[in-house]
């Protein structure tokens, strides 16, 4: 119990972890081996009303609020971190089709999204780098009624097995920076999109990779908010699928410390379990502590953009702490079990797959800078 969730969003979190546990779970390792997101089981999920919960239902959601979204999410998570970048991504760009799009054009995508049936990436990041991202250069240029886009983004999560793609442009010129950029939905069957894979240590299910432009013709009507706002009004986006992180990575990290605490209490060493030993026990309890207070903290971020309240501080400090904590937990519980932790198996999978949101969605160092902005004011914090 704490006091963002009530009983509706328990038993809602019940039923998402019997779910996960049931049917997600068994095929953790496979699919890390397969690198093949399942597809049966997003439709599952759709079916469940799983997936962006929190969309009006006029777009096929449930209407709930946010904090739906998080306690989904980080059950999906605690079976298959790579499985609840459906959720993240669902979410993320479910509330960008939702608020920027034109309604009889995103609303099918919507309808899809939410069933299970289609997958949506965000493609922000260039080879010429992601922390600048204002500093985007892909080609976007107006031609009648459609925009022809030409380059690259790269580092795409789900970059080869999305079926459309948030994708962040230049329209204006390069001096104008982050108000030169247009959003475009951009189904990734248009003739001119290729995409490539990459081999990454983890999150392998949903992989990355880039996703080639070559006078790709989209319909003005995909455009998503304004012409040259797309930054500035899309990337708002990012501060509810940076709290979700938060929770996402968190709950890898508590079903680590609860599989290891188990084995600590079974496992014996000098004729005691190991948890009898305060080198063992004590660790495990100041990473209970920290994961405890980092969630709080994520719940509190999707509370208040429930209630429309600021929370772009909180969403930053969600997304720096929580993926370096939740690494430095499972390295712990991987240690607890000793030479066993070191064989391919969950922990050391668990440790792959949260190491990559401390670069994803932004590092570390960019978040601080969010959150010394929001307290020092950008003047004072300009990069
Ligand atoms: C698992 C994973 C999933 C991803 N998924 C997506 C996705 O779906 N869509 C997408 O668009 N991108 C995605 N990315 C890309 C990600 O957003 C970028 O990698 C990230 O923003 C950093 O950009 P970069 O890798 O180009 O590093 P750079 O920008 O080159 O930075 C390199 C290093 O310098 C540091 N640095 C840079 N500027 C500063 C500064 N001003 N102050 C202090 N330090 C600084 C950075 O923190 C970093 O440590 C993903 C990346 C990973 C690893």
């Amino acid at each position: 119990m704490n006091p963002y969730l009530d009983e509706d969003l328990v038993a809602l979190a019940d039923q998402a972890r019997r779910f996960a546990t049931d049917r997600i779970a068994p095929g953790f390792q496979d699919r890390d081996r397969t690198r093949v997101l399942d597809r049966g089981l997003m439709k599952a999920m759709g079916e469940m009303g799983f997936i962006a919960p929190e969309l009006p239902e006029q777009y096929g959601g449930l209407g709930m609020g946010c904090l739906a979204a998080g306690v989904i999410h980080e059950e999906i998570a605690r079976a298959d971190l790579s499985m609840s970048y459906i959720n993240l991504l669902g979410s993320l760009n479910g509330q960008i089709l939702s608020q920027h799009g034109q309604p009889d054009v995103v609303g099918p995508w919507l309808a899809r999204l939410t069933r299970g049936e289609a997958l949506l990436s965000i493609a922000l990041t260039e080879p010429r780098g992601g922390s600048d991202a204002a500093n985007l250069g892909l080609r976007v240029e107006r031609v009648g009624d459609t925009y022809v886009v030409n380059g690259e983004k790269t580092s795409i999560s789900a970059a080869d097995q999305a079926d459309a793609s948030v994708v962040f442009g230049r329209t204006g010129s390069p001096e104008a920076g982050a108000r030169g950029i247009t959003a475009l939905l951009v189904p990734m069957d248009l003739p001119g999109v290729t995409r490539s894979r990459f081999d990454c240590h983890g999150q392998r299910a949903i992989g990355r990779g880039s996703i080639f432009f070559e006078n790709v013709r989209v319909p003005v009507s995909h455009r998503l908010g304004d012409e040259n706002k797309g930054f500035v009004q899309v990337m708002q986006g990012f501060d509810f699928s940076r709290a979700l992180i938060g929770l996402q990575v968190l709950g890898v990290a508590r079903v680590a410390l609860a599989e290891t605490w188990a084995y600590v209490v079974e496992r014996q060493a000098f004729g005691q379990p190991l948890s009898a030993f305060q080198g063992v026990s004590h660790p495990l309890a100041a990473l209970e502590t920290q994961v405890e207070a980092a969630r709080l903290l994520c719940l509190q971020a999707l509370w208040l953009k429930d209630r429309g309240a600021p929370h772009s501080a909180e969403a930053a400090m969600c997304k720096w702490w929580a993926p370096q904590l939740a690494y430095d937990a499972v390295h712990q519980c991987l240690l607890m079990f000793g030479h066993g932790g070191y064989d391919r198996g969950l922990m050391e999978q668990r440790l792959r797959d949260v190491l990559g949101f401390q670069i994803g969605d932004g590092t570390a160092q960019i978040m601080k800078t969010i959150i010394a902005r929001t307290r020092a004011g950008r003047a004072a914090v300009p990069a």
